[in-house]
């Protein structure tokens, strides 16, 4: 077969397929040209998800009559006056206007600030018309009609009206957390509006995210700053307490630009991989600034995806900058589920309770005390008959100074399994197995620092038989596990001797702990560094050397047990990202209570 040349429409058409994927990739186009512009209020309205009309109206700086023409037309743009190393602006393509005019019916109407008229070109299926006067008394309004009407077969890849009405809200929410101080609505027959204020100020980032995110991810949020060589990195990361099932809540600009990169994603992942159990996803806005000749966005059509010149360094500044925020943070839980704990307490319809004299009767039987009349009367009896009897100890006179502390003096351990605390304002519930755990992990973590943990030399060894594979697996990685102060080796095929154990751990169950690791490592993906993979480790080993729920601890080691949680980074959360304590301040009892 010979070779041709194709035709322009031909190659036209190609190109446009990279731009416009769907009716969100327009509205992204277009936005981002309206914010180019300078405007301040950006209106987006939609029908049929955005394939039968999306327009945008902008009161920026406008087009002028004679540049209309070139606007539409491939490869001419107004930006990209640095060149590609110094990219400024949002688009530097000069093609999205002519790829949206190839694939639907488009219409720009402009007027220039200053300008007598407006003017209006059309374009459709590629065929640019004439161009007329318009009525517009300032900006640009840019209306597409009818998506994807030439080219058929992208229609039939196109998801339902809602889901492609929902990706371009997606689109605008992300647009507009880099921008609080543009006025942003949307609106359509497909959609409920979306209105966002324009803020300005120091606050403004962080009340755009809330308006944007929730208000509840304002409240439950740190501030992240950090630069390094040059590399800029702000913005807010949701306590791992807050956390969601999928990835949705993370949003990442690399100089104002949204960004789905994996290189980000899998930074903010790794900052919280000891903090959170791995089936949830952190919540968070970063921002990324670096000078523009550090990144490159000129990497597809769409300019989703962006390469550094120096990824480690990106990934280096979010993995510490966010372990660095929740460290400095304090002993702090999630107040969402303090708020849920309160309502748990709230009398609730569901669990009733039982009617004084019911539980007389089932506990005494009907020859028990007799039935007093009034309320009061068996309130009173009720502590009557239980306070004799019972084996709680006197609350201890706290001393003050203990109490002042964040996390307050041990007034009791309930359930052998939650130690109740009194705080200055309120009081503190542990669950101590897993405030335990994160500090043996927290220790673990050290003695890798310090370069070695100390161990105990088992009197017999303990022999753990497992499949042929995850013991070989073991043994090839017996040099890791030994600076963690597991010492092992091979013993036959399908075996493995445990030797020495990290004393910190105190009387384990090797043979448990041993088949807990052989899943671990069988999950080890080649792109985790081996410092990662130690972590998960000392998490593992952490969870078996724990104080188990329901041992009875005693008030000096419980005491002990709040000073270090105060003590340790990150302790408010387990290594599964579980809150380790909660709080109820004493306006929330009162409030319980109805004093309030
Ligand atoms: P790019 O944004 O990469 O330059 P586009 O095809 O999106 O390419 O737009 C082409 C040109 O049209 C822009 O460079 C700009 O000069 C002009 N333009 C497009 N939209 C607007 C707008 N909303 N306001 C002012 N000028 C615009
Ligand atoms: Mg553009």
């Amino acid at each position: 077969m010979p070779i041709r040349r194709l035709s322009e429409d031909v190659v036209n058409r190609i190109a446009a397929g990279e731009v416009v994927e769907r009716p969100a990739s327009v509205v992204k186009e277009l936005v981002e040209n309206a914010i180019d512009a300078g405007a301040r209020r950006i209106e987006v309205v939609t029908a049929g998800g955005g394939v039968s009309l999306v327009r945008v109206s902008d009161d920026g700086a406008g087009i002028e009559r004679g540049d209309l023409e070139l606007a539409v037309e491939r490869h001419c743009t107004s930006k990209l006056l640095g060149g590609l190393d110094d990219i400024r602006s949002l688009g530097f393509r000069g093609e999205a206007l002519a790829a949206i005019g190839a694939a639907s019916r488009l219409s720009v109407a402009s007027r220039r600030a200053g300008a007598e008229e407006a003017w209006s070109i059309t374009v459709e299926g590629g065929r640019v018309g004439a161009i007329e006067p318009a009525a517009l008394s300032a900006g640009t309004r840019v209306e597409v009609r009818d998506l994807f009407f030439a080219t058929p077969a992208r229609l039939k890849f196109l998801k339902s009206e809602r889901a492609e009405a929902s990706a371009v809200t997606d689109v605008v929410r992300r647009l507009a957390m880099a921008h609080p101080e543009i006025r942003f609505s949307l609106s359509g027959s497909d959609r409920t509006p979306l209105e966002l204020a324009a803020v300005e100020g120091e606050d403004a980032r962080r009340a755009r995210l809330a308006d944007v995110i929730g208000r509840d991810f304002r409240d439950n949020a740190i501030p992240i700053e950090a630069v390094r060589e040059g590399a800029r990195l702000s913005g807010f990361a949701a306590l791992p307490t807050y956390s969601r099932a999928n990835s949705l809540g993370q949003f990442l600009f690399v100089n104002g630009r949204p960004v789905r990169d994996k290189l980000l994603l899998g930074a903010l992942r790794a900052a919280y991989a000891d903090l959170m159990k791995r089936d949830r996803h952190p919540v968070a806005a970063l921002f990324i600034d670096v000078e523009p000749h550090e990144v490159d966005v000129n990497v597809h059509p769409a300019k989703a995806d962006v390469r550094f010149r120096d990824p480690g360094l990106v990934r280096g500044l979010i993995i510490g900058a966010v372990r660095e925020a929740f460290a400095a943070s304090g002993p702090r839980t999630s107040s969402t589920a303090a708020s849920a704990t309160i309502a748990a307490f709230r009398p609730a319809g569901r669990t009733p309770l039982r009617p004084i004299a019911t539980w007389r009767a089932t506990r005494y039987g009907s020859g028990g005390p007799a039935v007093a009349a009034g309320l009061a009367e068996e309130t009173q009896a009720a502590f009557d008959i239980a306070m004799p009897g019972a084996d709680v100890p006197a609350a201890p006179a706290a001393a003050t100074e203990v109490i002042s502390r964040p996390l307050g003096a041990a007034m009791a351990q309930v359930h052998d399994t939650y130690i109740v605390a009194q705080t200055e304002d309120g009081l503190v519930i542990v669950d101590q197995h897993a405030a335990h755990e994160r500090l043996v992990y927290e220790r673990l973590k050290r003695g890798l620092d310090d370069n070695g943990v100390a161990r105990q030399i088992l009197l017999i060894p303990e022999i753990v038989d497992l499949p042929p594979d995850d013991a070989a697996r073991l043994t090839e990685r017996a040099e890791e596990f030994a600076a963690l102060g597991l010492v092992l080796e091979p013993f036959g095929p399908g075996a493995v001797a445990v030797r020495e154990t990290p004393s910190m751990l105190g009387a384990i169950d090797s043979a448990a702990l041993i088949r807990d690791l052989a899943e671990e490592i069988a999950e080890w993906e080649r792109a985790d560094t081996l410092r990662d993979r130690l972590e998960r480790v000392a998490s593992r080993m952490a969870c078996h050397g724990s104080v188990r729920a329901g041992r009875r601890l005693k008030r000096e080691e419980m005491d002990a047990l709040l000073r270090e949680i105060e003590a340790t980074p990150n302790a408010s959360e387990c290594n599964h990202g579980r809150p380790t304590f909660i709080e109820l301040k004493l306006a929330d009892i009162e409030r319980l209570f109805g004093r309030r």
